[in-house]
């Protein structure tokens, strides 16, 4: 960097045409040109600007719902209809919110479609919401509906949840603007019946429905390094898609009656289901049956594109131990290679594994501590040995519900 600062009249900046003088610093570039410290700060600024730019999805970058499915199998294992039925939702909107004219008054106007997951705990809702946000690189953020409640109570404001937006989007405001809004639990927030007044319920379904159709809504962010004062910022949830997710429990008993009717009959004793069974019956789920669960009209009508996922079931589980790209196996694995530990896992203790985590009703979210627990004193042990070794997982090692002593063979 040069500064010149001899004779003012010979050097000024070929940009904006300041003399040398009425500069902070002056910078020379090849063939006697010239750039000024403000000119440098505006043209850092334009850049950012062009970055931010590209970073916004539009129907140029939008990957197409095929793409989408294939890359969302690389990570979740299963629940094909739900990744295919997401795929071509999120397509949609993002190709809604990408068209240059859809505000043109002739235009037929494409209409917001938020989307309800409807699926047992651990069956991929969470993972699959993550995944398409990382897929189409927009923000993401995560709210349990339990912790909602109506403003003025104590609680989180739902539009709290705007200002986690915002956050997920490093403080980016049209960034947050296209970002994904997953709110889990949304069946925790059904209206209970019989209860006049429902705080807890029908309350913040209600403040849920404006931000789920696209409002300004003002959002308190507070003071940060940069910025030390507390900010209103006005925050337009048009663009964002919204995806809520639930267990619904006793859908199934409501889709099987109103498909059944009194054939059903009323007390009698009903044969159990299997999983498969109750998997058939959410996939016929109309918004009537969601209405006879607790969630208001205006709700249900707000999220048009319903998706179900399957229980998981022991091949699955095993899937999702070994196959998807950052498998929990895999994992650990890695983590073994690090101490120069080769990791191997009869499919019989795989297999065990599955069958725990089935027993345990929490899906594929029980398998992580299952494998904590069987890992704990191999992680122990294997760094303290040094030197190449292999660590095979028994059936037996699994079944003996209690720390294994793994063998550890010097290879
Ligand atoms: P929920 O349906 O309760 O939201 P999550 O998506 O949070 O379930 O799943 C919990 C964990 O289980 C995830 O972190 C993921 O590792 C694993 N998991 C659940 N379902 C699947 C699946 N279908 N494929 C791969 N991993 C899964």
């Amino acid at each position: 960097m040069l500064k010149f600062g001899s004779n003012p009249n010979v050097y000024k900046c070929s940009f904006c045409g300041k003399l040398d003088n009425q500069v902070e610093r002056l910078v020379a570039g090849p063939g006697g040109v010239y750039i000024c410290d403000g000119c440098i700060k505006l043209c850092t600024e334009i850049l950012d600007n062009d970055d931010n730019a590209e970073d916004l999805i539009s129907a140029e970058n939008l990957p197409k719902p095929k793409t989408i499915c294939s890359i969302l199998d690389q990570y979740v294992i299963g629940q094909a209809e739900a990744k295919k039925t997401l795929s071509v939702a999120v397509y949609n909107h993002y190709k809604r919110i990408g068209q240059p004219n859809n505000n043109k008054k002739e235009d037929v106007e494409l209409q917001k479609s938020n989307i309800l997951m409807i699926g047992p705990t651990g069956s991929g809702k969470t993972l699959l919401a993550q995944t398409l946000a990382k897929i189409l690189n927009v923000p993401l953020a995560i709210v349990d509906a339990n912790s909602l409640t109506e403003a003025g109570y104590v609680g989180e404001d739902v539009d709290d949840m705007l200002l986690a937006l915002i956050q997920a989007a490093n403080g980016d405001l049209a960034r947050a603007e296209r970002g994904i809004i997953y709110i889990d639990e949304i069946d925790k927030i059904a209206r209970k019946p019989g209860m006049t007044r429902d705080i807890s319920g029908e309350g913040v379904q209600q403040a849920l429905l404006k931000v789920l159709e696209g409002s300004n809504v003002n959002v308190p962010v507070p003071g940060s390094h940069h910025q030390p004062m507390p900010a209103m910022v006005s925050f337009n949830t048009k663009n964002v898609l919204f995806i809520c997710g639930g267990a619904f429990n006793d859908l199934d008993k409501i889709i099987e009656k109103r498909l059944h009717g009194s054939k059903m009959g009323f007390g009698a004793a009903q044969p159990t289901k299997s999983d498969k069974d109750i998997s058939k019956l959410l996939r016929e789920v109309m918004p009537d049956d969601l209405l006879n669960v607790g969630l208001i009209p205006e709700l249900v009508g707000r999220l048009p594109i319903i998706v179900t996922l399957d229980e998981l079931d022991e091949e699955a589980l095993v899937s999702i131990l070994t196959k998807p790209k950052n498998a929990l196996i895999k994992q650990y694995k890695k983590l073994m290679k690090m101490d120069d530990a080769k990791l191997v896992f009869e499919d019989e203790a795989l297999r065990l594994i599955a069958r725990e985590a089935i027993q345990r009703n929490t899906g594929a979210r029980g398998l992580r501590s299952i494998l904590e627990r069987i890992m704990r004193n191999v992680m122990f042990e294997i760094p303290s040995v040094g030197g190449s070794t292999v660590c095979t997982i028994t059936k037996d090692d699994v079944l003996l519900n209690k720390e294994p002593i793994v063998k550890i063979s010097k290879k």
